[in-house]
């Protein structure tokens, strides 16, 4: 188990103090079960016919199975967020390899196709892009987060070994939810404000933007009206907002919005746990 002996070293000399206070953010999210989580998004999602897009550490998936069924007989999308939540920048190049692969075999086996990917704390290598090509992945939603490309409002390519990549990446936006809830602090109205200032911003220039919110924050009760305002602004904005493949597919057809929509917003969220469970195993 190498990957865990390196990586668990850097998590615990690094981040021993961060973890603790992450921890009793976690166990106090968890008191609502993941089911009702997904519940609440489905149905602000299916309000707006709108697509939601998860990011899901395999091996999580494995060992929740039912939860699986319920996202995979829905509109919404999964996508590969490696096999264990590790960071691919503390491991070596065979082992990132073995975590990409070992996902793409993990949804297989339940009966998931996988098109995209975002790396665990959208860390990459320069390696990273290489291991994506050479899985056939369609999209990218982690590189989009480094600062040079954030503020970008259109697919791109990135360059490997000298030509333009076959997967497409998208800008991320810096305003996750766990930078406003936990770093920042905002209010319900304060997020609401800022994500649709993103989307007036992307309006204009018929772009593309997207967020990431994790489930475990925007699916509870007390932060799920921020997603249904953002969808209420997004609608009389005349935004699209539907899964990742479903934009990246209509876009190399068509070059447009479907329905001619002033911009595309795509709603992703990472699961990297669904029970408090999942999240103290990733410690030890
Ligand atoms: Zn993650």
């Amino acid at each position: 188990m190498v990957i865990k002996t390196g990586w668990l070293k850097y998590l615990w000399n690094k981040r021993g103090g961060k973890i603790l206070y992450q921890s009793i953010r976690m166990a106090k999210f968890h008191k609502t079960p993941f089911k009702i989580i997904l519940e609440n998004i489905f149905e602000v999602m299916d309000e707006y016919r709108a697509g939601f897009t998860f990011p899901i550490v395999a091996s999580v998936a494995l060992k929740n199975t039912k939860l699986m069924s319920m996202i995979s007989k829905s509109r919404h999308e999964v996508a590969s967020h490696g096999f264990k939540h590790v960071n691919y920048k503390y491991i070596s190049k065979r082992e990132q390899e073995l975590d990409i692969l070992k996902s793409i075999w993990a949804f297989k086996s339940i009966k998931i196709t996988v098109r995209g990917f975002r790396a665990p704390y959208n860390a990459y290598t320069d390696y990273t892009p290489k291991l994506l090509e050479k899985y056939n992945f369609l999209w990218d939603i982690g590189i989009g987060y480094a600062s040079k490309y954030r503020g970008l409002k259109k697919f791109f390519r990135i360059r490997i070994n000298g030509k333009e990549s076959k997967f497409l990446c998208i800008p991320l936006s810096q305003w996750s939810d766990d930078a406003m809830i936990d770093r920042y602090c905002l209010k319900n109205f304060q997020m609401v404000k800022i994500l649709k200032k993103a989307m007036e911003k992307t309006a204009e220039k018929h772009g593309v933007v997207m967020f990431d919110l994790h489930p475990i924050r925007i699916g509870q009760p007390e932060y799920i009206d921020v997603l249904r305002e953002i969808l209420a602004y997004g609608e009389h904005l005349d935004g699209w907002f539907p899964t990742v493949t479903e934009a990246v597919n209509y876009w190399l057809n068509h070059k447009k919005w479907k329905g001619d929509a002033s911009f595309c917003c795509l709603l992703t969220g990472d699961i990297d746990n669904f029970t408090f469970a999942d999240y103290l195993l990733r410690l030890f």
